[in-house]
């Protein structure tokens, strides 16, 4: 073939972009190609084909389309002053995680209508869950198990919530059964007042899983303890209640130089780092 010399005059349109990127940083075949719905015709039909046209190959495997977003019900636009950008939304104070729970708690084929009351919802879903998880770390230190046991409940939620995801990525469903899960958690925890430690691993494990795929819940804030300090945290509790408090002391001392500091109150021994 004899090599083409182009002049180039202006820039390449946007559909030849699009497939000229996609090809250049993905391959001639990849998995999966979003855009709004508006862009189904002409636009992706055009790269699909341009650039099968090109390669000779499928270009994508799934093409996912996106419903519009809605502002107060209405289409976001400058004349209506109902354009908001991200940083906008953030200088009013809500916290990104929020908006971020907010985008993406709405299935993406169906139109999703910010609003403000929607970020407050958001941000006090998330909170739900991250109560529960502050509670589910504070049993990890219970040696007992005295909260029935979760297993089963743990592994119904996870079914229903794969199959929510592979069902074209339901997320509303599957937040659904995150949060029953935690409903019926709290419940037991209320009743039981204490949770066993192999029971809240369990939880808290499921909870981790789940939030590999949404990435709004926090784990951070309470670390869990490595087992020999949980012993001498147990230790300690041991010579207190035999009133053996200078032995009890020292143990606390010795906690406090591994970077760990005790407190007794009267929900019980609390523990953070120093
Ligand atoms: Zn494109």
């Amino acid at each position: 073939m004899p090599k083409i010399k182009l002049k180039l005059k202006g820039r390449p349109g946007w559909s030849i972009e699009c497939s000229a990127m996609s090809i250049k940083n993905l391959g001639k075949t990849f998995d999966i190609h979003c855009g709004g719905i508006d862009l189904i015709f002409p636009h992706h039909q055009n790269e699909i084909a341009q650039s099968e046209g090109w390669t000779g190959k499928k270009f994508v495997n799934y093409w996912l389309h996106n419903e519009w977003l809605l502002v107060n019900g209405q289409k976001m636009s400058k004349s209506l002053g109902n354009f908001y950008t991200l940083r906008d939304i953030l200088a009013k104070g809500y916290p990104a995680i929020a908006v971020r729970y907010l985008l993406l708690s709405t299935h993406y084929r169906q139109q999703l209508n910010f609003t403000f009351e929607g970020i407050d919802a958001a941000k006090a879903s998330i909170n739900r869950l991250n109560e529960l998880i502050l509670k589910l770390q504070h049993f990890l230190g219970n040696t007992k198990e005295r909260l029935k046991i979760v297993t089963n409940e743990v592994k119904g939620t996870r079914i229903a919530f794969e199959q929510a995801m592979d069902d074209d990525l339901n997320v509303s469903e599957a937040l659904a059964a995150v949060f029953e899960l935690a409903k019926q958690i709290n419940t037991w925890i209320d009743d039981e007042e204490t949770v066993g430690k192999k029971s809240a691993l369990e939880v808290l494990d499921f909870l981790k899983e789940a939030d590999t795929v949404f990435g709004v819940m926090n784990f951070s804030r309470k670390e869990r303890l490595p087992s020999d300090i949980t012993k001498l945290i147990e230790e300690r509790a041991r010579l207190r209640k035999e009133k053996k408090f200078a032995e009890a002391d020292k143990i606390r001392a010795d906690l406090l130089r591994k970077g760990i500091q005790i407190d007794d109150t009267p929900e019980g021994v609390k523990w953070k780092k120093a």
